[in-house]
């Protein structure tokens, strides 16, 4: 007769000594075997010791991230990140979740009532977008012109979607009568589009698009996750049906917790919905009753995660800050500082990506690196001397730009001083001619 036996090795956190305990279905003896002898539990420790890099301090060097994300996060954010963790169903922490829903709705100037912080980063959101609106068979159609609109698609793909797309070279937005082209033409029940393509430094101008959508009774689906708070977006105003964002770039909070709002329409179709939603964690239904939507105040709440506790502080922190500022100041303290960028990199005879003014993107601009240049030995360099990031190019732009992010708490003039010189440095340390006095 055959009886199983398995085990499981027990790591105690003060020794972290791992031990491997027998659960025998009958006695040892029965099958055998016996229990192991001190001698083996002896080697078995010394074969799997605890990792050395961890017995070291946490070490984490002080960078000033001008790249198009993370930005960095204000003291008094990093602080409310530190806070004491509360049980992710206390009252008192419900109320910060309350306070945080009040903070998208006023950042994402929306009424909706299914607003909330999905628990990930940007690309959480957005496959929360996709997972609820989408269902097998449902044609989408996705504007391309950067990284952000080819990852959509390919979430929309993966959804069971039939995706069409719409594309335009890196650098370009899409005209309204494109779009009303395109949706005329593959009838889709959503479209995508993203509002700060960060790979291309493109701000795409959304009014009248929505109105386009509504009348051919098509969702519109938008990304701000490079835009929110650094240019206007009025999400009911521009007919907004699903709106995503991040933490980590204007509201200036570590990624974890990410914005996001269905409109009546979008709630309608997830109301409509033939099949389940294919995710149990982006679940908006499930998600409703953990953030309270369409709850009394005093309603219980429905267990349905372990909500990000200190991403969820932060994030309520970086809301707080945006609300003191006010959305306008914050919208024109990011066009400011990025013209002053902007008028000095031209001044420095560098190019940028894109060409039309009005399209260039106040968070996130993309400079095309000069003509026999590295972009990562001067990339290297910044960061090096100056321990500055700035980054390279992302998808079309990868190897010939770079990308200097200004947000929330970094877009400061003095940053835009900051990163110009080193700019200047590095390029002239590699022996590129500077005219322009900085
Ligand atoms: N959309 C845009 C426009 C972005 O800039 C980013 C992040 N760079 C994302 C989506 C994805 O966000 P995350 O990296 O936080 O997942």
């Amino acid at each position: 007769m055959l009886f199983l036996t398995r085990w499981r090795r027990v790591f105690t956190p003060t020794t972290s000594v791992a031990l491997r305990l027998y659960h025998m279905s009958s006695p040892a003896s029965s099958v055998g075997q016996s229990v192991p002898k001190m001698a083996d539990k002896q080697s078995l420790v010394e074969s799997f010791p605890p990792p050395k890099e961890l017995l070291t301090p946490l070490r984490v060097p002080q960078k000033t991230l001008l790249g198009p994300g993370p930005s960095n996060a204000s003291p008094r954010v990093l602080a409310a990140s530190a806070l004491p963790l509360l049980g992710h169903l206390h009252p008192e922490f419900l109320q910060i979740m309350d306070d945080v829903k009040a903070g998208i709705q006023y950042a994402f100037q929306t009424k909706n009532q299914l607003t909330l912080a999905v628990s990930g980063t940007g690309h959480a959101a957005m496959e929360a977008a996709v997972v609820n609106m989408v269902e097998p068979g449902d044609v989408v159609l996705v504007a391309v012109h950067g990284l952000w609109g080819e990852r959509c698609a390919d979430m929309c793909s993966r959804n069971g979607a039939e995706v069409r797309t719409m594309n335009k070279p890196i650098g370009q937005n899409f005209t309204l009568e494109d779009i009303q082209k395109g949706i005329e033409y593959h009838k889709p029940c959503m479209f995508f589009i993203c509002h700060g393509e960060s790979s291309a430094g493109v701000l795409q101008p959304l009014d009248g698009i929505g109105d386009i959508c509504h009348k051919h009774d098509c969702l519109l689906l938008v990304d701000s996750v490079a835009s929110l708070g650094g240019t206007p977006l009025y999400m009911d105003e521009q007919g907004i049906d699903i709106l995503y964002s991040g933490a980590q770039k204007v509201l200036g909070a570590p990624p974890g917790a990410s914005p996001i709002s269905f409109s009546a329409r979008a709630r309608g179709k997830l109301a409509r919905r033939k099949q389940k939603v294919p995710s149990f964690y982006f679940d908006m239904n499930l998600l409703s009753d953990y953030w309270g939507v369409g709850l009394q105040k005093g309603q219980p709440r429905k267990y349905h995660h372990t909500g990000p506790i200190s991403s969820v502080y932060a994030l309520r922190e970086g809301l707080a800050k945006l609300a003191e500022e006010g959305l306008e100041n914050c919208i024109s303290r990011h066009q400011e500082n990025a013209l002053l960028l902007h008028q000095g990199l031209e001044a420095m005879g560098l190019e940028l990506w894109v060409k039309d003014k009005a399209a260039r993107l106040p968070t996130v601009t993309v400079v095309r690196v000069p003509e026999g240049v590295n972009w990562k030995d001067v990339a290297s360099y910044i960061m090096n001397k100056y321990s500055i990031e700035i980054s390279g190019g992302l998808g079309a732009s990868a190897g010939k730009a770079w990308r200097i992010g200004l947000m929330g708490h970094n877009c400061t003039r003095d940053n835009v001083e900051l990163v110009l010189r080193a700019l200047k440095d590095a390029l002239q340390h590699y022996g590129v001619r500077i005219q322009a006095k900085l």
